[in-house]
C-alpha cells in the first residue's frame, strides 16, 4: 500500500472522528467525549498531512513544517490553560480570523504558484486553470472577510471597542456594492487573472469584514460570532480546494454548516432574522436609552435577602454574565443546596445568551456541581416566573429587560427574554446601576417588586448562604 492510499485512509477515519467529535459537543455528557474525538482526528490529520508532505520534501522543509507546528501548539496549550472562562468569546473570535488570514495567504500564494507555472494551451488546461483562478478569489474574499469580521470582533468582545453600532450613512448600499464589486471582480479575474484585481478584492473584502461587525450591536453580537465561525469553516474548506486536501474540505464544510445552525438556532432564540444579521444590520433604527430618567431603584441588604428566601416555597435564579465574572457558581450552588434542604423548590432560568457565548451559564453550572435536573431553558421556565416568590438575577442584566418585550424602540426590542418581573419579588445581584453589554438601560431596576443587591455577586451570596447557616 503506498503512502497516499494509507493518508486517504486516515483522513477518512480523521473526518469520521470529526463528525463523532460535533455529535457528542451537542449534550453536557458526551462534551468531553466529543473533545476527545476532536483530539484524535486532528492528531491523525495533521501526521497523515505530514507524511504526504515530507515524501517530496527535502529535510530542511521537514524542519521548517516542524518548528512552527511545535510553537503553535505550544503557544495554543498555554493560552487555553490560561484563559479565563469569561475570556474564551474573545479567544475563539481572535482564532477565527487567524483561519481567515491563513485563507488569504494560501489564495495569495495559489495565484503566485500557478503564475510562474507554465500552462498547456488546450481548453481543458484553460477550464481548470480558470477554474482554479475562480477558487482563489472566492477563498481571499471569505478569508479576508473572516478575518477582519473576527478582529472587530475580538474588540468587542474584550470591551476593547464599544459593543454599540457603527452607523454610517448608506451602510447597506456600502455591504451591497461590495458584494457587486466582487461577482465583478471573480468574472474579470476569471477571464484575465492579474495582481491588481486579487489586490482590489482583498482590500475589498477587508473592508467589508470590519463595516459587516462594526455595524452590529451588542446584543445580536452572539449571532455574530457563530457566523464568524460558519465564515472561518468556508474560508478554510476554499483552502482545501486550493490545497486539493480532501480533509480540509471536509473539516471545512463541517465547521461552516454546523456554524450556520448555530447561527440560525441564535437567530431564532433571539427573534431576529438570519438573513438581516448576515448583512450587518441590526440596532440601526433604535438608540440606546441609557440617558432616559426611569424613576429610583431601591436597596436590599444581605440578611434581608436571606429572610425573604427562608419564607419563600419557590425561588428560581437567574445567573448572567456577572456571575461568571465573580466565580459566583460555588457558592451559588451551595445555596441551592441549603435552600433545597429547607424544602425550597429552588430552580435556574437559562437565557439562550446568557453570558458571553453558547452555554456559558451551563457549563459554569456544571462545574459547580448544581444537578441538570432544576436547570431550565428559558422557555421551559417563562410561564411559571408568574406564581414564583423570589426570583434571583445574579450577573444577569439583557437577558431580564422588559424593554425588549415592552419597548418597540429598544435596540434589543423583540429579543425573548426572561419574564422575571412577573414574579413575586426580584433581587437583582449587581455592582452598580450600569447597563449590561447591549448598552440598554433596564426598566426591571426601577420596578416596585424589584430590589437591588449591590457588590460582588459571590462575596453577596456567600454571604447569604452564611446567614442561612
Ligand atoms: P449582561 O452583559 O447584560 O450583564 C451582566 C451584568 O453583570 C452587568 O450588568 C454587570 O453589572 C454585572 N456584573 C459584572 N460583574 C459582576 C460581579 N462581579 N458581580 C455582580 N455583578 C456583576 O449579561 P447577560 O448574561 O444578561 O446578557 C448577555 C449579553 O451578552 C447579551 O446582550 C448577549 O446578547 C451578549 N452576548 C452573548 C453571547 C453569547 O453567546 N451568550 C456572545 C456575545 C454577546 P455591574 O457592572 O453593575 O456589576
Amino acid at each position: 500500500m503506498t503512502t497516499a492510499n494509507i493518508a486517504t485512509g486516515a483522513y477518512l477515519v480523521a473526518a469520521l472522528l470529526f463528525i463523532l467529535s460535533l455529535a457528542g459537543l451537542s449534550k453536557h455528557e458526551s462534551a468531553r467525549r466529543g473533545v476527545v474525538f476532536g483530539i484524535f482526528g486532528m492528531t491523525i490529520a495533521v501526521a497523515a498531512t505530514l507524511s504526504l508532505t515530507t515524501r517530496s520534501a527535502t529535510d530542511l522543509a521537514v524542519v521548517f513544517i516542524i518548528i512552527p507546528i511545535v510553537i503553535g501548539a505550544g503557544i495554543g496549550l498555554w493560552r487555553a490553560k490560561v484563559v479565563e472562562m469569561t475570556g474564551m468569546p474573545e479567544l475563539i473570535a481572535l482564532l477565527h480570523s487567524f483561519v481567515g488570514l491563513a485563507a488569504v495567504l494560501v489564495g495569495w500564494n495559489g495565484f503566485i504558484q500557478t503564475n510562474a507555472r507554465p500552462v498547456a494551451h488546450t481548453s481543458e488546461a484553460t477550464t481548470l486553470l480558470q477554474i482554479h483562478h475562480a477558487e482563489v478569489f472566492i477563498g481571499v474574499f471569505i478569508g479576508a472577510v473572516t478575518f477582519t469580521g473576527s478582529i472587530v470582533a475580538y474588540l468587542k468582545l474584550s470591551g476593547k471597542m464599544n459593543s454599540k453600532p457603527l452607523m454610517l450613512p448608506g451602510k447597506n448600499i456600502l455591504n451591497l456594492s461590495a458584494l457587486v464589486v466582487f461577482a465583478g471582480l471573480t468574472a474579470w479575474f476569471v477571464i484575465e487573472p492579474q495582481m491588481w484585481l486579487l489586490v482590489s478584492v482583498t482590500v475589498v473584502a477587508l473592508a467589508l469584514g470590519w463595516h459587516l461587525v462594526a455595524s452590529i450591536g451588542g446584543g445580536d453580537m452572539p449571532v455574530v460570532v457563530s457566523m464568524l465561525n460558519s465564515y472561518s469553516g468556508w474560508a478554510a474548506a476554499a483552502s482545501g480546494f486550493l490545497l486539493s486536501n480532501d480533509l480540509l474540505i471536509i473539516t471545512g464544510a463541517l465547521v461552516g454548516s454546523s456554524g450556520a445552525y448555530l447561527s440560525y438556532i441564535m437567530c431564532k432564540a433571539m427573534n431576529r432574522s438570519f438573513i438581516s444579521v448576515i448583512a450587518g444590520g441590526f440596532g440601526v433604527t433604535t438608540k440606546a436609552n441609557t440617558d432616559e430618567d426611569l424613576g429610583d431603584h431601591r436597596e436590599v441588604a444581605v440578611h434581608d435577602v436571606a429572610e425573604r428566601l427562608t419564607n419563600a416555597s419557590s425561588v428560581v435564579i437567574t445567573p448572567g454574565y456577572g456571575m461568571a465574572v465573580a466565580q459566583a457558581q460555588y457558592p451559588v450552588a451551595e445555596l441551592v443546596r441549603k435552600l433545597r434542604e429547607r424544602n425550597i423548590n429552588v430552580r435556574f432560568g437559562i437565557h439562550p445568551v446568557a453570558g458571553r457565548l453558547p452555554g456559558h451559564m451551563n457549563v459554569l453550572l456544571a462545574e459547580a456541581k448544581v444537578p441538570y435536573d432544576v436547570v431550565l431553558e428559558m422557555d421551559e421556565i417563562n410561564d411559571d416566573l408568574a406564581e414564583t416568590d423570589v426570583v434571583l438575577v445574579i450577573g444577569a442584566n439583557d437577558t431580564v429587560n422588559p424593554a425588549a418585550a415592552e419597548d418597540p424602540a429598544s435596540p434589543i426590542a423583540g429579543m425573548p427574554v426572561l419574564r422575571v418581573w412577573e414574579a413575586n419579588e426580584v433581587i437583582v445581584f449587581k455592582r452598580s446601576m450600569a447597563t449590561g453589554y447591549a448598552g440598554v438601560q433596564n426598566p426591571l431596576f426601577f420596578r416596585e417588586n424589584s430590589r437591588m443587591l449591590f457588590g460582588d455577586a459571590k462575596d453577596n451570596v456567600v454571604e447569604i448562604v452564611n446567614s442561612l447557616s
